[in-house]
């Protein structure tokens, strides 16, 4: 085989064989073979708050499913994605190197670097709109601006999806052409590994990039349940109802399953749940429109508001010890399983940036430590959103009142029951914190900060 041209399919955030449209791509051309390829991005892993981390075990999972589906054929790498890259190029006769697209910041200043350093190398870098149905420009303003506000961006996504359904929503299925992957090892020599950079011709352990086991596991194969998700719409809000929502988002994250399937499956029924898939493309498209509001407000004047950020009463957030039982409650089921149900985040988002008048970034980063679905884009968009500081944001006088969300959205307190038992217990109630903070005087004092901050009367 030496001296045979391959190309290389990057996994990135498509960790699946099927309908992956850059793999089927990558592996369809007729001339060369490819090697599917994954990288354990040291750039990400280090900024990562521990050394044990439930999304690693995750990947790890994923990639040990993907390399028996490839016949056990996948090279793994450890470093800096561009060291890597040099490495490779040394090593094998690349023709192109395939992928599907990122459009986080971070993502897409890593994708012009390696492209360039291939380019240098007359290698192509091929990638793919894969993880939305619409991406960058498809789905633009009259005037050709992207669009800022969902309900109009939602409108243009469907109408443009009616256009041509069964286009939109192609199946790219791989199955056929697994004879076209190539084993790294086929090749005279391996890539070598250099101090911060290695290389394994199959998923390396945990320890071989400086992690350990967490001890998680999810579904490998999620289904779609059309019964939950025929009632979406009834069931979504409430937090007790299990069932009630996919539980589908680390899926969606990692690309474990395709949103193509997802959306053929939506749109023929269930528009409400669709409408949430949507949320995530507008999110996606925001974050790649305006990097800026990564790690900034979207509108700028939000800069401006005076935040406390009293550490104390961001400990008590952190740690579900408020006094306020639903707030808690989600924090802990966030601390314990790495989720929290959609109601409950935008419950503790308004109280963290509203009752406390915390930095929406403080909230943001907390989430990304946690949250086994987290995704640059829809978590800082729903932060902002919260905070009143993003597109299309909540008013920033809209101000959630936690007794008030709980009696709505968990009448009988089972939510709240699970995650704070000392709260169904007579005898451990006083073991139940005070509230931090009075809600009404929160409100008329999140109300001020925020319309002085604004320069507004
Ligand atoms: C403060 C805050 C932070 C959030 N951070 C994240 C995050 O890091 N990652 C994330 O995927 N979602 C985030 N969400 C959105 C939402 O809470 C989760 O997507 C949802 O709770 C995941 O549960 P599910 O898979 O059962 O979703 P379902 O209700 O079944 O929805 C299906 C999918 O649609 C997408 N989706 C649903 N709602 C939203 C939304 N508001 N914005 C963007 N996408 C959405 C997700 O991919 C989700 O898995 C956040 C919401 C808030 C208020």
């Amino acid at each position: 085989m030496a001296g045979r041209k391959v190309n290389i399919f990057w996994f990135r955030r498509d960790l699946r064989t099927e309908d992956n449209k850059g793999l089927f791509f990558s592996l369809s051309t007729g001339v060369s073979q490819a090697l599917p390829l994954f990288i354990f991005d040291s750039n990400i892993l280090e900024q990562l708050p521990a050394k044990t981390d439930k999304r690693v075990d995750f990947i790890m999972q994923s990639l040990k499913i993907i390399q028996q589906q490839l016949g056990g054929n996948l090279l793994c790498a450890y470093g800096k994605p561009e060291d890597i890259f040099t490495q490779l190029c040394k090593t094998y006769d690349i023709g192109a190197v395939y992928c599907n697209e990122d459009y986080e910041p971070y993502a897409v200043g890593r994708d012009n670097a390696v492209k360039e350093l291939l380019s240098k190398k007359g290698i192509r870098f091929i990638d793919f709109k894969d993880q939305v149905i619409f991406s960058k420009k498809d789905i633009l303003k009259p005037d050709k601006s992207p669009y800022t506000v969902f309900t109009p961006f939602s409108a243009r996504w469907k109408s443009k999806f009616d256009e041509d359904p069964a286009f939109f929503t192609t199946t790219f299925g791989s199955f056929s052409l697994m004879k076209n992957v190539v084993n790294p090892t086929h090749y005279p020599v391996f890539p070598e590994s250099l101090p911060g950079l290695k290389f394994f011709s199959q998923v390396p352990s945990h320890e071989d990039i400086g992690f350990t086991f967490a001890g998680f596991s999810a579904t490998p194969f999620p289904h779609i349940n059309p019964e939950l998700l025929k009632n979406y719409g009834k069931t979504r809000d409430y937090p007790y109802i299990s069932g009630g929502t996919s539980r589908l988002g680390m899926h969606i994250r990692f690309g474990i399953i395709s949103v193509r399937r997802l959306v053929e499956f939506a749109h023929a029924s269930s528009p409400v749940w669709l409408n949430e898939l949507i949320w995530r493309e507008f999110f996606q498209s925001i974050i790649y429109h305006f990097p800026h509001s990564a790690d900034s407000p979207f509108k700028q004047k939000y800069s401006a508001i005076k935040w406390r950020n009293n550490s104390e009463e961001i400990e008590k957030w952190c740690t579900g010890n408020t006094g306020y039982p639903i707030v808690d409650a989600g924090m802990r089921e966030l601390s314990e399983t790495g989720y929290m149900h959609n109601r409950v985040r935008m419950i503790t988002a308004s109280f963290l940036t509203k009752h406390l008048l915390a930095d929406w970034r403080i909230g943001e980063a907390w989430f990304a430590s946690k949250l086994l679905d987290y995704d640059l884009a829809a978590n800082v968009g729903n932060w902002q959103w919260a905070a009143g500081c993003g597109c299309d944001a909540a008013p920033y006088f809209r101000i959630f009142n936690p007794t008030e969300q709980a009696r709505k959205f968990d009448p009988a307190n089972k939510y709240i029951h699970r995650w704070v038992p000392e709260l169904k217990n007579e005898s451990k109630i006083n073991a139940y914190p005070e509230p931090v903070v009075d809600h009404k005087f929160a409100r008329e004092r999140a109300l001020q900060v925020y319309r002085d901050s604004l320069n507004e009367i």
